[in-house]
């Protein structure tokens, strides 16, 4: 049984203060520790000072993004190994936002998920279609192709020690989500096209989940738990959706 995760995509948001106060509320009320995990992802800056306001609250802590390479002249970009010693367990490998606005093709998403392993860290592995995709019938083909280009880098059974999160582009930050049976139909593609070594493979659902929609897609059985980007900015509501992924798991 693949282990119950919610995540929080914090983005490019906040000021130290606020992101150590979220970070603070969550720690303090995160009480489910061992049913399902937490994992927040503040800015990279705002790291370490999450961390410490973490310690001791079970909520674990990831990066939104690294780099491929190991270290040399890179001006800017910041290691799997840097993300590691900063406390990260998690690194979001593939966000749409990276896909779309920074170029990030498929092989560069497969080696920065097989950098982030080799730093014994745990990447979520973000993967999802396009408005136009879907509406020309492309969706499995596509989310199955952006996997594809990682187990072919990777290996299938290092894919399947990662976590993926399928997160429709037309449904990031738009308010809109994709209907649990939508969502529910990829996440079962996904589970069949990783086979008897995924079974346990956390699968994660991203794109406007909220109060309002989480316990209905948590309650499908290919659906492990959730990627959440705005509604994960407000400690008592992405503490309610994590409370929903409890009930449902
Ligand atoms: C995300 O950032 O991965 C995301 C799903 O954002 P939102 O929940 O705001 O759609």
């Amino acid at each position: 049984m693949a282990n119950p995760l919610i995540a929080g995509n914090w983005k490019m948001h906040g000021t130290a203060e606020s992101a150590t106060q979220l970070a603070s509320q969550l720690g303090r009320q995160w009480m489910a520790k061992g049913s399902a995990e937490m994992v927040v992802f503040p800015p990279a800056v705002h790291i370490s000072s999450v961390a410490s306001a973490l310690v001791g609250s079970g909520v674990a802590i990831g990066a939104q993004n690294l780099t491929q390479h190991h270290n040399g002249a890179f001006t800017g970009e910041i290691s799997a190994a840097m993300l590691s010693d900063l406390g990260c367990k998690y690194v979001l490998v593939g966000h749409s936002e990276r896909r779309t606005l920074f170029g990030e093709s498929n092989g560069t998403v497969a080696e920065k998920f097989v950098a982030a392993q080799a730093a014994g860290l745990i990447p979520i592995l973000c993967v999802g279609e396009t408005l136009q995709q879907r509406q020309q019938g492309q969706t499995m083909a596509v989310v199955s192709g952006q996997i594809s280009a990682v187990i072919e880098q990777a290996g299938l059974d290092r894919v399947c020690d990662g976590v993926i999160a399928y997160e429709p582009v037309w449904a990031i930050g738009t308010g809109e989500t994709a209907s649990p049976q939508q969502a529910q139909q990829v996440h079962k593609g996904i589970r069949a096209q990783l086979g008897a070594p995924g079974i346990n493979t956390s699968l994660l659902y991203g794109g406007s989940v909220n109060s309002d929609n989480a316990s209905q897609l948590f309650g499908q059985p290919d659906i492990d738990g959730g990627l959440v980007g705005g509604a994960s900015l407000e400690a008592d509501g992405f503490l309610n959706i994590a409370q929903q992924l409890i009930e449902q798991k």
